[in-house]
């Protein structure tokens, strides 16, 4: 059998090595040809992965750890490359499927450039459609890339999907966790640290995306990323708060009927879809025990508390460009929450603040005019932080 050649951008974050291990269980080199791995400071990882996995190439995209790497890999035959452009001729190498697990609004150049090759990509970077919006798609049309969902709820949805007409689709129910302050009040949110925001009581995730669970800008960002995805209207995209994380999400049909993916709280599921797709091979994954679990909870979203909620719902009506800033004025703020010069809340209010001031109506016609938008976004933010 013919190997399918692999890439994993971003190979070294939580979705990064949770693919390698998906990888090394199906028999790592002796499975899969694998082209790229990319990472960035955490140099001994990646060469470790590369040389394991027989890697053509291991890019990090920190140039001044260029060293660092070629001598973590000496003799291994694993070529090593580093920057921003080395990044995106990783990408550009033929692959048949490719992991785009790169964190923020920097996975949206390599992520665009491998959609444009072609081949399966499974989508976890949802940065690269909330910033890019119908960027990526297009270059997916262009090409005959196969967009896949590597993000728990998208790909419930897609599984919810499978041999579904789109016309009949009423609603998508969007669950969340509610991550770990659901149950404070606004007023004990206000001193909340980066430890407590990082501490996620279901999921173990890289620092951003912890962060974005605890603010609930991560399902601002998935309600954005949905409605590319599946080419809904705003109104058709519902959030429900589900502290279990057992259903990832929900569809409902014109006839009233809903149809919901449960699984574990593991992203192994979501991403193992997406390996193996249309197949379902056994995966490593814990079996939920319903009688274990005895009841699943149900809440409505607070928009107060969790102002990201709203600001999603403005995204969607206003287009691509202000998930741009959207985007990077949220990841502006949050290297402020980090460095400790801003409190939790006010993220979402610099957030508010930059969708108001910048000019972000309708849909980015390239890449150039994303990357001018989300600076422009971050400088705004960087302002009102010193
Ligand atoms: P992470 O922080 O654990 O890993 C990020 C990866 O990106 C690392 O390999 C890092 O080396 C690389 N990286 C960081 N900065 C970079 C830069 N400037 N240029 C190039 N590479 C860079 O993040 P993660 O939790 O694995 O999340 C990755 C993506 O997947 C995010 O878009 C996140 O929203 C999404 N996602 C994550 C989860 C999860 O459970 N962790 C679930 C769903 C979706
Ligand atoms: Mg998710």
């Amino acid at each position: 059998m013919v190997k399918r050649r692999i890439t994993v951008l971003g190979a070294t974050g939580s979705i990064g090595t949770s693919t390698l291990d998906l990888l090394d269980r199906a028999g790592g080199a002796e499975a899969f040809d694998v082209v790229a791995l990319t990472g960035s400071r955490n140099i001994a990882g990646l060469a470790s992965a590369a040389k394991r996995l027989r890697a053509e190439v291991a890019v990090t995209a920190d140039p001044t750890r260029l060293a660092d790497l070629q001598d973590a890999l000496a003799g291994s035959g694993v070529s090593a490359a580093a920057g921003p452009q080395a990044l995106l001729d990783a990408a550009a190498e033929p692959a048949d499927w490719t992991m785009s697990a790169i964190v923020g609004s920097a996975g949206l150049a390599p992520t665009l450039r491998a959609a444009q090759r072609g081949g399966t990509l499974a989508l976890a970077n949802k940065e690269s459609l909330v910033c890019g919006g119908q960027l990526l798609l297009d270059e997916c049309a262009r090409s005959g890339a196969v967009l896949l969902p590597a993000d728990s709820e998208h790909s419930a949805i897609f599984q919810c999907l499978r041999g579904e007409r789109s016309a009949e689709i009423e609603r998508v129910i969007v669950t969340a966790s509610g991550g770990p302050f659901r149950d404070f009040t606004l007023a004990q949110m206000q001193d909340v640290t980066p430890e407590q925001a990082i501490a996620h009581p279901n999921w173990d995730m890289g620092v951003g995306i912890s962060i974005d669970s605890a603010s609930m800008f991560n399902k601002a960002l998935e309600l954005i990323e949905a409605k590319y995805l599946f080419g809904l209207r705003s109104s058709q995209i519902e959030v429900l708060v589900h502290r279990q994380s057992i259903i990832h999400s929900m569809v409902g049909f014109t006839d009233g009927s809903i149809i919901a993916q449960m699984g574990p709280p593991d992203m192994r599921g979501a991403i193992g879809f997406a390996l193996n797709y249309p197949d379902r091979p056994d995966l490593p994954v814990e079996r939920v025990d319903f009688a274990a679990l005895a009841t699943l909870d149900f809440t409505a979203p607070d928009s107060e508390r969790f102002p990201a909620l709203r600001l999603a719902q403005q995204v969607l009506e206003m287009g691509g460009l202000a998930g741009t800033v959207l985007n990077a004025a949220k990841e502006a703020a949050m290297q402020g929450f980090l460095d400790r010069k801003i409190g939790f809340l006010t993220m979402a209010d610099l957030v508010e603040g930059a969708l108001n001031v910048l000019p972000c109506v309708g849909e980015p016609s390239d890449l150039t005019s994303v990357v001018e938008l989300d600076a422009a976004a971050r400088a705004y933010v960087r302002a009102q932080i010193c």
